[in-house]
C-alpha cells in the first residue's frame, strides 16, 4: 500500500513528533532523511527503527545543496553559510518527486512557526511553500491550528482537531509531548546543518570560490581532516592532512584520479591527499610535502636532532609513485586556511556585490513591464482611433 503522506524527517525532536501526530491517527506516512556533505544522519535508521518502530528512507539532495552553497543561493546565507530557505525549498521540491511517485497525497514538516529567525517566520514559511510549488500539498501538523486549513483537511483525510497549535522557540511543549508518547532517548533540538558552523565555513568557503565546479565529493572531503589551502592569486592548491587512522582511510578512499596521496617513506605518520596533484607544479608538491611532514612527530624529532636532514615522502597515484627529500617547514607557512573573519568579509563583500546585481535586476524587470504596459496602452489607443500611428517610444 503507498503512503498518504511523505515527511522530510530529519531525526530531531519536531520530525520525530510530526511523525507519530499523523501516525497516531492511522495516517501511512513515508519518512524521508534527506543526506548531503552538511547533513547526514543515515547511520541512525536502524536506531530509528528499534528506538520509534519507524521506517525511514534515505533520499540523496547532495548536488542540490551543493549547487546553493556553490552559487549564491536566491534568498541568501543565514550568519554563516547556511542557505535555510533555499535549502527548505529545495528539500521540499524532492520530496513532491518522491510523494508523486508514491501517488501520496500530501507533505508534511516538523516546522513550528516563529521557533527560527530565517526559515520559521510566517511570511517566509509561505514562500517557501509557494517557490517550492507545494501549495496545497504542505502539511505542518506540530503547528497546523495557527495556520489555515489545507485541502486534506478539509476533505477529511487528515483530522485537523488532533494536529497542533505549538508556536515560538521553547521547548518545552515538545519535551512534554516526547514524554506523553513514551519516547526513550528524545533527540536533542535540531541545532542547524554543519553550515551554520563557523569552522566548517573555514572549509568550504575556498571550495566555492576557488574552485570552478565544486562537486559533492569536494564538499565531503572538506569534512574532515586538517583543511590547508595555498592561495597564491586565483591559483589555489588544496591539500588534507589526515588526523587520525579513520581520516587516513577516508583520504583513501576519496583519492581520485588528478589527485596524489602522500606519505612519509622512513616513519609512520598521517598521509595526506592534494586534491589533483598531479597537475601541480615540482615546486609546489615540494612545499606541500615540507609542510606535511611538520605534522609527523617522529619525522620532527628527526629532523631536530640533525639540523638540515631532508625527510623523504612518496607521492603516488594510479599512474605511479615519486618520492621527494624535503627540509619539514616547522612554522607551516605554505599551507592555511582561511580565518572566520576573512570568510565573514568576503562574504559580506559578496553579499553587498549580489544585492546590487539582485536591484539592478529587479529595475530592468521593472522597466519592462512599464515598456510592455505603453506598447499595450499604445495598441489600444490605435484601435480606438485615438493614436497618432506611431510606434511608442521607448527610451
Ligand atoms: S540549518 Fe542546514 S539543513 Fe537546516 S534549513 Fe538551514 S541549511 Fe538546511
Amino acid at each position: 500500500m503507498s503512503a498518504q503522506g511523505i515527511l522530510l524527517f530529519s531525526g530531531g525532536l519536531d520530525s520525530l513528533l510530526a511523525a507519530r501526530v499523523l501516525m497516531d491517527q492511522g495516517l501511512d506516512i513515508l519518512c524521508l532523511h534527506f543526506v548531503s556533505p552538511f547533513f547526514n544522519n543515515a547511520g541512525a535508521k536502524k536506531r530509528w527503527k528499534r528506538l520509534y518502530d519507524l521506517d525511514v528512507e534515505i533520499a540523496d539532495a547532495g548536488r542540490e545543496m551543493v549547487d546553493l552553497v556553490a552559487n549564491w543561493p536566491e534568498h541568501g546565507f543565514g550568519k554563516v553559510l547556511n542557505p535555510c530557505v533555499d535549502c527548505k525549498i529545495a528539500l521540499l521540491r524532492l520530496a513532491k518527486k518522491r510523494m508523486e511517485e508514491e501517488g501520496a497525497h500530501f507533505i508534511a514538516t516538523g516546522e513550528v512557526i516563529g521557533q527560527r529567525p530565517m526559515s520559521q517566520r510566517r511570511d517566509v514559511m509561505n514562500l517557501i511553500r509557494r517557490e517550492a510549488g507545494v501549495e496545497g500539498l504542505l502539511l505542518r501538523p506540530l503547528c497546523a491550528q495557527h495556520l489555515d486549513p489545507t485541502p486534506f483537511e478539509l476533505s477529511g483525510l487528515v483530522d485537523r482537531t488532533k494536529l497542533l497549535a505549538l508556536h515560538g522557540r521553547g521547548r518545552q511543549e515538545q519535551l512534554e509531548l516526547a514524554r506523553k508518547y513514551g519516547l526513550e532517548n528524545i533527540p536533542s533540538p535540531g541545532g542547524g546543518c554543519l553550515l551554520t558552523e563557523r569552522e566548517n565555513a573555514r572549509h568550504y568557503w575556498p571550495l566555492r570560490t576557488y574552485r570552478s565546479t565544486p562537486s559533492v565529493a569536494d564538499f565531503t572531503l572538506a569534512n574532515f581532516g586538517r583543511q590547508l589551502w595555498s592561495i597564491q592569486g586565483q591559483r589555489a592548491l588544496w591539500m588534507v592532512v589526515a588526523r587520525n587512522n579513520r581520516d587516513n582511510e577516508r583520504l583513501r578512499e576519496a583519492a581520485q584520479e588528478r589527485d596524489l596521496l602522500a606519505g612519509l617513506c622512513d616513519f609512520p605518520g598521517p598521509i595526506a591527499l592534494l586534491r589533483d596533484g598531479a597537475d601541480w607544479e615540482r615546486q609546489d608538491l615540494e612545499r606541500a610535502a615540507a609542510q606535511f611532514v611538520s605534522y609527523a612527530p617522529r619525522a620532527m624529532q628527526a629532523s631536530e636532532e640533525t639540523p638540515g636532514q631532508t625527510v623523504r615522502v612518496w607521492l603516488r597515484n594510479a599512474a605511479g609513485q615519486q618520492v621527494i627529500a624535503v627540509v619539514p617547514n616547522r612554522e607551516r607557512t605554505d599551507f592555511a586556511r582561511p580565518s572566520w573573519e576573512e570568510v565573514k568579509a568576503q562574504k559580506h563583500e559578496l553579499a553587498s556585490r549580489m544585492d546590487a546585481l539582485h536591484k539592478e535586476r529587479l529595475a530592468a524587470q521593472k522597466k519592462a513591464r512599464q515598456l510592455a504596459w505603453e506598447r499595450e496602452h499604445c495598441k489600444t489607443d490605435h484601435a480606438s482611433g485615438d493614436g497618432n500611428g506611431l510606434a511608442p517610444e521607448t527610451n
